[in-house]
């Protein structure tokens, strides 16, 4: 029987799925409990470490302790105004390092314990990696893993990290619609078309167009909100609740994380039971001070509630086509994926948008991601089942500013990758040595590189070429170099490896493997 060794992860906001190619067809991996997906949350007791299924039972019972979410927190800065608005809304504590990455504090065996939102991340994939194994009955190393098309480039490093504290290899790291793209190919096996997946899961929102042919998944364009899903309607449910709670009982709950943690648990379920009903009731006995919580929501309320983030989802599919050489009315198919696809209000808008054409939801919202996954893990290894090739571009805009000036854009976005792009600059003053450049992706700081001693030949007119090369797995390397001669000014060439250093990485793996001989199974 053959078996694929490479796994295809999906490490969504709110849960994960992982699948495999076994004879040509892909399974998805069931957990320890039986489940095709599995919670991204990871808990904190004073006696274990919980994470999946076992974590997300317990967390009424010890809110402050059980994380979740960590999707929204990879990659950014703790000062960032996105991070800060989430924090106020967890009830587990996020505390700023030196150097402004946010840390997730918690009690762990009656000790205070801080943790970068890779290494939670590193641990639901632990659990993954250990299903997987569990299920295949064999070691498990290799994996690509999906991520939202709109991270940027450290989120995606951060997604790395995590899977290298985790023990896993990662081969490729796929966009999610694409993997999307590809499940939905494999089930209809239509070639020639142009579709669009609309994919809203728990945290973020991809919206891609791709040119589908002879296996060749051309993307076209993307456009998204990686702060943008499921989480964001529970909590507008959750700030409903506490707004009739507090008027009907005078009790303000927002303080208060366990109860906050089992209202929100409530609140998700009425959120799914309003995909199918018309009316549901929260219910949550002793909320607070013996009072409890008992309120009928009608999904009228609950579109009402939530309209202004929905309309923002078709705002994004609107941009795409604005800043696209596409006409909606050349789109075949519109594909939703995600479980957030399921709510009627957002299946009515997008309808509308696209002159009342029907959606296609012909596959697994919950399972296509990893499913794809699964097929490009099948090939990369090798070509026995599947024969495809996903051509891909570049999601923002990529600039650079010099000296504090304009950012001059480098590489504009919808670039077919790999790309070379090049730009001159004018330096300051003659025999300048020091400069200083920061690069910038979707308008937002990436990194800044100081060269101090450049040499330059003593030309009139002293111009720096700074090259941005990006390879076919968004990789980018930036080089310096003297216009007129061509020759590099300094060995500045940059790979994105690890957006936590080499030795805190070596340190985090050493940890990890303390904490799962420790954890129990
Ligand atoms: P995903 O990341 O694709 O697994 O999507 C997870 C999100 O989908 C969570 O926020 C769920 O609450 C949401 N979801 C799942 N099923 C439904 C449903 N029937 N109606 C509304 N939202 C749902």
């Amino acid at each position: 029987m053959y078996s694929s060794s490479v796994i295809g992860i999906d490490l969504g906001t709110t849960y994960s799925c992982v699948g495999i190619c076994i004879d040509g067809s892909i399974e998805i991996i069931l957990n320890d409990q039986g489940n095709r997906i599995t919670p991204s949350c990871v808990a904190f007791t004073d006696t274990e470490r919980l994470i999946g299924d076992a974590a997300k039972n317990q967390a009424y019972r010890n809110p402050q302790n059980t994380v979740f979410d960590v999707k929204r927190l990879v990659g950014r800065q703790y000062s960032e105004y996105i991070v800060q608005q989430d924090i106020k809304l967890w009830p587990f504590k996020v505390e700023a390092s030196v150097d402004d990455k946010p840390m997730i504090v918690v009690k762990y065996k009656g000790e205070n314990k801080k943790f970068y939102p890779e290494e939670i991340s590193s641990m639901v994939l632990t659990k993954i990696k250990k299903n997987a194994e569990a299920y295949l009955g064999r070691k498990v190393s290799r994996a690509v893993i999906s991520v939202p098309a709109y991270f940027n480039t450290l989120q995606r490093q951060a997604t790395r990290d995590a899977a290298t504290i985790a023990g896993l290899q990662v081969l490729k790291i796929i966009n999610e619609p694409n993997a999307a793209a590809i499940a939905y190919n494999q089930k209809v096996s239509e070639d020639d078309t142009n579709i669009l997946i609309f994919d809203l899961g728990g945290g973020t929102l991809d919206v891609s167009l791709l040119e589908i042919q002879n296996g060749v998944f051309d993307v076209k364009a993307t456009a998204g909100d990686t702060h943008l899903g499921g989480e964001d309607f529970d909590n507008k449910l959750v700030q409903y609740c506490c707004q009739e709670f507090l008027k009907k009982k005078g009790i303000d709950i927002r303080g208060n994380p366990r109860a906050l943690r089992r209202l929100r648990t409530q609140c998700e379920r009425a959120k799914r039971v309003l995909s199918s009903a018309n009316q549901t009731t929260i219910e949550v006995d002793s909320l607070e001070a013996n009072e409890d919580f008992i309120c009928t929501i009608s999904r009228a309320k609950f579109e009402e509630l939530c309209l202004r983030l929905f309309e923002q989802c078709i705002h994004s599919v609107e941009k795409l086509f604005k800043d696209s050489c596409y006409q909606k009315n050349e789109i075949h198919e519109v594909v939703l994926v995600g479980g957030s696809t399921r709510i009627p209000k957002i299946q009515e808008l997008l309808r509308k948008y696209f002159d009342g054409k029907e959606l296609n939801q012909s596959i697994n919202p919950d399972e296509a991601v990893a499913y794809g996954a699964a097929v490009y893990a099948a090939t990369i290894q090798d070509n026995l089942y599947f024969n495809l090739l996903i051509l891909d571009i570049t999601p923002q805009n990529l600039g650079i500013q010099t000296d504090g000036g304009e950012i001059c854009n480098v590489v504009p976005k919808y670039t077919s990758l790999p790309t070379s792009q090049s730009r001159t600059f004018l330096t300051n003053c003659k025999v300048q040595k020091h400069f200083e450049a920061r690069i910038f992706e979707g308008g937002k700081n990436l990194l800044t590189f100081c060269v101090n001693d450049a040499y330059f030949p003593n030309y009139e007119d002293q111009q720096i070429e700074i090259t941005f090369r990006i390879d076919e797995d968004s990789n980018m390397k930036f080089f310096f170099k003297d216009y007129y001669t061509k020759r590099l000014i300094k060995d500045y060439s940059i790979v994105f490896q690890f957006n936590l250093s080499q030795v805190e990485i070596q340190k985090l793996v050493k940890e990890a493997e303390q904490f799962n001989d420790e954890s129990s199974p």
